[in-house]
C-alpha cells in the first residue's frame, strides 16, 4: 500500500512529505493507521545530524497513537480495530531488562536510530531504497508497519488525539520525577526546561508530594503555563534561580531534573543541589556541547548523585495504564499539554514553533488536511 510520511533524506534539510510504499505486516508486526503524533525535540536533533548513528533516509516521529488495521502472523493480544499507544522504547518482554521490570532498557531498542524492525526488516520503501523509521515507529507516517513489542493496546474511552504524547513526553517527564528521582513528600525540586518533558516532570513531582517545584525556562509563556502542572515558582535562567534555590531549607534543592539538552545546564543544575541532592538527566542534546565538565571532589564531599533516565525509567507496560487511570481521575493533565495541532504538511511549522517556544507540545493530526 501507499502512505504519506514526513521523511529526512539528508541532515539539516527540512522534513519532506513524500509518498512511500509500505509492506504488509510480517510475523509479529501490525499495520497501524497513526491518528496523532507528538513533535519532540529528539526528532529535531536527528534532523540536525546530532545523533551520528542515525541512518537515513528516515521517517520521523517516535510518539504516537493509532488504530490497528491489520495484524501479521503470530501476533498475540493485538487485533484489528484496537487502539494503541506506541512507545519509543519497545518492550519485548523476554530480554534480561524486560524480565527485570526495566523495559526502558529493552535490548530490542538497539536499532532505534537505524529504523528497522526486529529481524532487520525495513517495511517502508521508495524507488528501491529502504526507509527506516525513527524508534522503529515513524509516527510522522499516516500508516506504518511496526512491531507488536512497540504497541500498547488501550481502551477506547480516551481519544487517540489525547494519547499520542504518552509515547514519549509524558512518561519521560513524569517518570524522571517519580521513578528515577523518586521525589519524596516535602522535597524541593527544580525542573530545568518547561517543554513537553519538563512540564510532566512538574506533574510527577507534584504527585510525589514536592513542597516546591521551581521551573527554569527562558520562555515567558511556558513559565506562565507551568503552575497548571504543579510548578510553584519560575525563573528565566539558572543564574536567576540559583540564589533563590540556595537560600531555601538545607541550602538547595533535593532534586534537579534536567529536561533541556543545552550545554552548561547540568553544571548549573548541580550547583543548585543541597548536600545529598540528585541531578536526574532526562534530556538528549548535542553530544558535542551537552557535556559535563566539573571537579569531582565536591560531588564526593557533598554526596551528590547524577543519573540518567530513559523514558522516565518507566516500565511502560504497567506504568502507561497507571497514567491513564490518573488522567481518567482528573489527576494527570494531558489535554492542557497540547497547545497546538498541525497537519502533516505543516510539520516544519510545528518544529519552528517548538524551537521558538510557541507551543508546549505540538501534535500532528494525520486526519486533518
Ligand atoms: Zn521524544
Ligand atoms: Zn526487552
Amino acid at each position: 500500500m501507499k502512505t504519506n510520511a514526513a521523511v529526512l533524506e539528508a541532515f539539516n534539510t527540512p522534513w519532506r512529505v513524500v509518498e512511500l510504499d509500505l509492506d504488509a505486516p510480517g510475523e509479529g508486526e501490525v499495520l497501524l493507521e497513526f491518528i496523532a503524533s507528538g513533535l519532540c525535540h529528539s526528532d529535531e536533533s536527528i534532523r540536525k545530524g546530532l545523533f551520528g548513528s542515525a541512518r537515513l533516509p528516515m521517517i520521523g516521529g517516535h510518539e504516537g497513537s493509532g488504530i490497528v488495521r491489520a495484524v501479521g502472523k503470530n501476533v498475540r493480544g493485538i487485533k484489528e480495530g484496537d487502539h494503541v499507544v506506541c512507545s519509543f522504547r519497545p518492550s519485548c518482554g523476554h530480554c534480561d531488562y524486560c524480565n527485570a521490570g526495566k523495559s526502558y532498557l529493552c535490548n530490542e531498542s538497539a536499532n532505534s536510530l537505524i529504523g528497522c524492525l526486529p529481524g532487520g526488516h525495513f517495511r517502508f520503501h521508495k524507488d528501491g531504497v529502504d526507509y527506516g523509521a525513527n524508534s522503529m515507529l515513524g509516527t510522522f507516517s499516516q500508516f506504518a508497519v511496526v512491531s507488536e513489542i512497540s504497541c500498547l493496546v488501550v481502551d477506547k474511552d480516551i481519544p487517540l488525539e489525547t494519547l499520542a504524547i504518552l509515547g514519549c513526553a509524558v512518561p519521560t517527564g513524569w517518570g524522571a520525577a517519580v521513578n528515577a528521582a523518586q521525589v519524596r513528600p516535602g522535597d524541593i525540586v527544580v525542573v530545568i526546561g518547561a517543554g513537553g518533558v519538563g512540564l510532566n516532570a512538574c506533574q510527577g513531582a507534584a504527585h510525589a508530594g514536592a513542597a516546591q517545584i521551581i521551573v527554569v525556562d527562558p520562555v515567558a509563556s511556558k513559565l506562565e503555563a507551568a503552575p497548571i502542572f504543579g510548578a510553584t515558582g519560575g525563573f528565566t535562567s539558572t543564574d536567576e534561580a540559583k540564589d533563590y534555590v540556595k537560600s531555601l531549607r538545607q541550602g538547595g534543592a533535593d532534586h534537579v531534573i534536567l529536561s533541556a539538552g543545552v550545554g552548561g545546564l547540568a553544571e548549573a543544575g548541580i550547583a543548585m543541589l543541597r548536600k545529598g541532592g540528585v541531578l536526574t538527566v532526562a534530556a538528549l542534546g548535542d553530544p558535542a556541547k551537552y557535556r559535563l565538565d566539573l571537579a569531582l571532589s565536591p560531588l564526593v564531599m557533598g554526596n551528590i548523585s547524577i543519573r540518567g533516565s530513559a523514558l522516565g525509567t518507566s516500565h511502560i507496560r504497567t506504568d502507561l495504564y497507571k497514567l491513564l487511570d490518573l488522567y481518567r481521575a482528573g489527576r494527570l493533565k494531558l489535554d492542557e499539554l497540547v497547545s497546538q495541532t498541525y497537519t502533516l504538511n505543516e510539520i516544519n511549522t510545528g518544529f519552528d514553533d517548538l524551537l521558538s517556544g510557541r507551543n508546549l507540545r505540538g501534535v500532528i493530526l494525520h486526519g486533518t488536511h
